[in-house]
């Protein structure tokens, strides 16, 4: 039994006064949604939990059967992992990105005039070395880069350089876990005790000076280096200084092989994305073509997918477009977006058994962010309890007979219906 596990980011919507109070998903031509519908169980799901709103790391840990609150420390890690940085449990991992400082230290520019061409950047800094841990430096997409700390006595319990606002200075890295009067808290933050709680607030004290040194150098390496210099020349904003934000620790997934005999693959080219599904032990494929956005070679992804049915039992095939337009507030993007990911289903109706349509949270187009609102999801397949849905939308889902599920039980139903589950009890 094949499954196909279609992720749409973002693409659940509230209705929008625009299209006369409908949701960008009830307004698109859809027939092979709708197909999917008529033959399948309809439902909406709570990624995360009621009325909490999901980041696309934590909604996906939970489609991939994970507990968020028990996995999830931070994005770094993903973002890293999904940079294609080889992780080991207990990494500390950040996001870094390439910014713009002026000579008094006031960042200009969060994103260095979104630079694309960072390599010798990258090779520069991976030079730097400091005593206390290893740190291993890669660019991923445009202004973006992640850091890795890799050492004894590190924790991810420390703030952010970003100021996350231009016309600021970089701010400096603290351990979180100090209170004012350096006092012990109360429960529940000492949780696993005192002494715990003392090592701890050492570990993130080590790692606060570390990436404050790590960001000096940096910046000391950028504002003279080649690259930059060029670009000044050129009059555009040098990348000379490295903001650090979205700190965690690599967690210890079980593999998703060991949590439900099967083996899945990841078809995505969103990093985060394909970070969680390299942490969880999937396959993840680089898809040429795919480049996260609206424009995204969707047919090239299809291919990688029906590819990827030879050696796997589940392929999760991810569409960042639907989450890039809805945070433009691009109505006619959107809907367009979800349209084409519509038409390339027909090519898998022959090769897999199950099909599953859902998005990983809602992004609404007015709000230009992700909300908590439950978003549709639809599973066709042999042995399905059809019922009286014709349309795939987030109204028409919630009449369905899945009624209201929470994300991390998407999975274990999926796998039941491929009869894979296990039995509790005798
Ligand atoms: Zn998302």
């Amino acid at each position: 039994m094949k499954t196909l596990l279609i992720i749409c980011d973002g693409m659940a919507d509230r209705p929008i006064p625009a299209l006369g109070y409908k949701t960008p998903l009830e307004i698109a031509d859809t027939p092979n949604m709708d197909w999917l519908a008529k033959r399948g169980i309809s439902g909406i799901m709570d990624t995360i939990a009621p009325g909490t709103t999901p980041g696309s790391d934590t909604a996906h840990l939970a489609l991939l059967g994970y507990d968020p609150y028990q996995t999830y420390t931070g994005r770094g890690p993903f973002e890293a992992a999904g940079a294609g940085i080889d992780l080991k449990p207990g990494d500390i991992a950040f996001r870094v990105n390439y910014a713009t400082v002026d000579k008094n230290l006031v960042v200009t520019d969060r994103r260095a005039g979104r630079i694309q061409e960072t390599k010798a950047l990258a090779e520069a800094i991976q030079n730097i070395k400091l005593k206390g841990a290893e740190f291993i430096f890669r660019s991923t997409v445009g202004h973006r880069a992640t850091l890795v700390l890799r050492g004894k006595g590190l924790s991810h319990e420390v703030s952010d350089s970003d100021p996350h606002e231009e016309g600021k200075k970089p701010l400096k890295v603290v351990p979180l876990l100090q209170s004012e009067e350096g006092a012990v808290p109360a429960y529940p933050i000492i949780a696993g005790g005192v002494r715990k709680y003392v090592m701890r607030r050492r570990w993130a004290a080590k790692t606060a000076k570390l990436l404050n040194e790590f960001s000096q150098r940096a910046y000391e390496v950028l504002k003279k280096h080649p690259v930059n210099i060029e670009r000044a020349k050129n009059g555009l904003p040098p990348a000379n200084y490295l903001l650090i934000r979205g700190g965690g620790v690599v967690p210890h997934l079980v593999p998703f092989y060991q949590r439900f005999r099967i083996k899945g693959a990841c078809v995505a080219a969103a990093a985060l994305v394909k970070g969680v599904c390299k942490l969880a032990g999937m396959t993840v494929v680089d898809v040429p073509g795919a480049t996260g956005g609206v424009n995204t070679d969707l047919n090239a992804k299809a291919k990688a997918a029906l590819q990827q049915l030879q050696d796997h039992d589940l392929v999760l095939l991810h569409v960042k477009g639907s989450d890039e337009a809805s945070h433009d507030g691009n109505i006619k993007a959107k809907i367009e977006i979800i349209e084409r990911v519509d038409s390339i289903i027909n090519q898998f109706i022959d090769s897999f058994d199950f099909i599953a349509v859902t998005a990983d949270h809602t992004t609404s187009i007015s709000v230009k962010n992700h909300t908590a609102d439950p978003v549709p999801v639809v599973i066709s397949g042999p042995g399905v309890r059809t019922d009286d849905v014709r349309t795939f939308s987030e109204r028409a889902a919630a009449k369905g007979g899945l009624g209201r599920i929470r994300g991390k039980y998407l999975l274990p139903i999926i796998i039941d219906l491929m009869g894979k589950s296990s039995k509790f009890g005798a």
